[in-house]
């Protein structure tokens, strides 16, 4: 594996908190880039990672991660677009949650059993990718993080409280040791 493990941004870096950029140039700076989010996913042991959490604002994210069925599912999405089950048609899974951008905590979150993005591969062909179970809530956390959304906003004032509480007690805790 070709990639470079990047730290990865923490909750509060502005680079987490916009809309990245379409990408638009599916040359060899991209394919590096996908091999770099690889890497650094798998040192975190992440199911899914979006540019950004390596600090690069474009549109892309990897994968590798089960669905429903527990078959494991792994690739790259260049300007993603989600497609979610039209409301009457919407089942809820309300499991937890968490984000290697805010080590440490997890919290529940209802978010549709079925996800389905269109976009691209590293090379510009067109790609859609179906989730179930986990996989589709990956689906709709990374898209989530190219709009600049962390999970932790679409909680209720409350569990956001809690969660960060927690992230900033383990932070003091591994600087502090
Ligand atoms: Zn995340």
């Amino acid at each position: 594996m070709a990639g470079r493990v990047r730290p990865i941004t923490l909750v509060g870096t502005p680079v987490l908190h916009q809309a990245c950029r379409p990408v638009d140039d599916f040359g060899e700076a991209l394919r590096e880039l996908a091999d770099d989010m690889f890497a650094s996913m798998y040192e975190a042991e992440g199911v899914g990672l979006a540019a950004n959490q390596i600090g690069v604002d474009l549109r892309v994210f990897v994968y590798d991660c089960p669905d429903a069925d527990g078959e494991r599912r792994k690739g790259v999405v260049v300007n993603p677009v989600l497609e979610l089950p039209a409301l009457d048609d919407r089942r809820l899974d309300d499991d937890e949650e968490g984000c290697l951008s805010v080590p440490g905590p997890h919290a529940r979150l209802a978010r549709p059993d079925r996800a389905v993005v269109h976009g691209f591969d590293v090379t510009g062909t067109e790609v859609t990718v179906e989730g179930t179970g986990l996989l589709a809530r990956c689906l709709q956390h990374e898209t989530d993080h190219l709009e600049g959304r962390l999970y932790i906003d679409r909680l209720s004032a409350r569990a956001r409280k809690k969660v960060l509480k927690e992230y900033e007690a383990l932070r003091a805790e591994s600087q502090a040791s």
